[in-house]
């Protein structure tokens, strides 16, 4: 396989003519505006042209670079594939955190964090988004049985565990030579798929390390690892953060309850044991499933919990951008001796 079919070159980019010295090559990593890509003839850090500096490329991105000394220039993005995209703090454009992923793996460990409801709701985010997308039960070693959660999810999955290697072919196999990305709740297992996919302890130190294809240690961060086998794996800190926060709609998701809702006494009404609630009795009457509303206040509360840390990290940033205007300010009047 050559290196640029590795990096998951494909038919798709129709628009690319040979045009040396131009050459096509896919961003790797992006850290604060610094990007580099990985050509043909190997990584490199590479500069942008100032009409890209608006929308520039992300993790994933062919492009068509010049090579200017040991950097690269790059000319432009070639049309994309899908695009994972996440909202921002208080609405706006979505953010584009990574372009041209295959396949999506949505993983979930057998345990607390199982909620068929909120992986259904992950799934369709993810093929919405043009992606294909599996679920991944992971831990596998942790549970006696994985049957009943196999059966409990109406889409197939694959049961793996990073520890002991059981159903990582499988995974392996699904990958194929297509570049793959890993969502799912925090503590459900991605690093350690990652480096058990990878053959190597990648993820788990915080900085990366890449071995250039000279044998030179490179201390810069790679969002887009080359999986072993063939295909590529994107991890990005964005691609993390995709997760219910923004995306999810509990009314959307639990359509039922929304619609019994509208017939509550309260319009704010909670459905946990106000007067004249619709949604409790329609449970009373055996009408709704009990762990459907179960399964609702859950997605509620975990999307507040969302809510509150994205406001936190909002409010950092405004503070942090109110502190860097005050000190311009101060400056001014320094300079201007006010
Ligand atoms: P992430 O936050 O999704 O990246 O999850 P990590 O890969 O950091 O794993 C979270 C915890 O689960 C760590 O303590 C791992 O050692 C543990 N863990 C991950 N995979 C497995 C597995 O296959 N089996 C078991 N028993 N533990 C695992
Ligand atoms: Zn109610």
């Amino acid at each position: 396989m050559s290196t640029l079919e590795s990096l998951g070159w494909s038919d798709f980019v129709q628009t690319w003519t040979d045009g040396s010295p131009l050459e096509p090559a896919r961003v790797v990593s992006q850290q604060r505006g610094l990007l580099h890509v990985r050509t043909a003839s190997g990584p490199s850090p590479a500069l942008l042209r100032g009409n890209l500096l608006d929308d520039p490329p992300v993790v994933g991105d062919w492009v068509v670079v010049r090579p200017v000394g040991d950097q690269v220039l790059i000319e432009r993005r070639l049309p994309r594939r899908t695009v994972i995209q996440r909202r921002r703090v208080g609405g706006g454009v979505p953010q584009v955190v990574a372009a041209n992923v295959d396949c999506v793996g949505v993983v979930t460990s057998m345990d607390v964090d199982f909620n068929p409801r909120r992986l259904e709701r992950y799934l369709a985010v993810v093929r919405g988004a043009g992606c294909e997308a599996r679920i991944v039960l992971s831990k596998a070693d942790r549970v006696d049985d994985p049957g009943p959660f196999v059966t409990a999810l109406s889409d197939p999955s694959v049961v793996v565990s990073a520890h002991t290697g059981l159903g990582m072919d499988a995974l392996r196999d699904w990958i194929g030579t297509r570049t793959v990305a890993l969502l799912g709740s925090s503590g459900v297992g991605k690093s350690s798929l990652i480096n058990a996919l990878l053959g190597a302890e990648v993820r788990d130190t915080g900085a990366v390390s890449d071995t250039d294809g000279r044998g030179q240690h490179t201390t810069t961060s790679r969002d887009l690892l080359l999986l072993p086998g063939g295909g590529c794996i994107i991890d990005t800190p964005g691609m993390r953060e995709v997760g219910l926060s923004g995306e999810a709609d509990p009314d959307e998701a639990f359509a039922d309850i929304a619609a019994l809702a509208t017939s509550c006494t309260y319009r704010d009404c909670e459905h946990l044991s106000e007067p004249g609630c619709a949604v409790r009795e329609a449970v009373d009457r055996g009408e709704l499933d009990e762990a459907r509303i179960h399964a609702y206040h859950k997605l509620v509360r975990e999307l507040a919990f969302e809510r509150r840390r994205e406001d936190k990290r909002a409010m950092s940033e405004q503070k942090r951008q109110w502190a860097k205007k005050i000190k311009a300010v101060q400056r001014m009047k320094r300079d201007r001796g006010w």
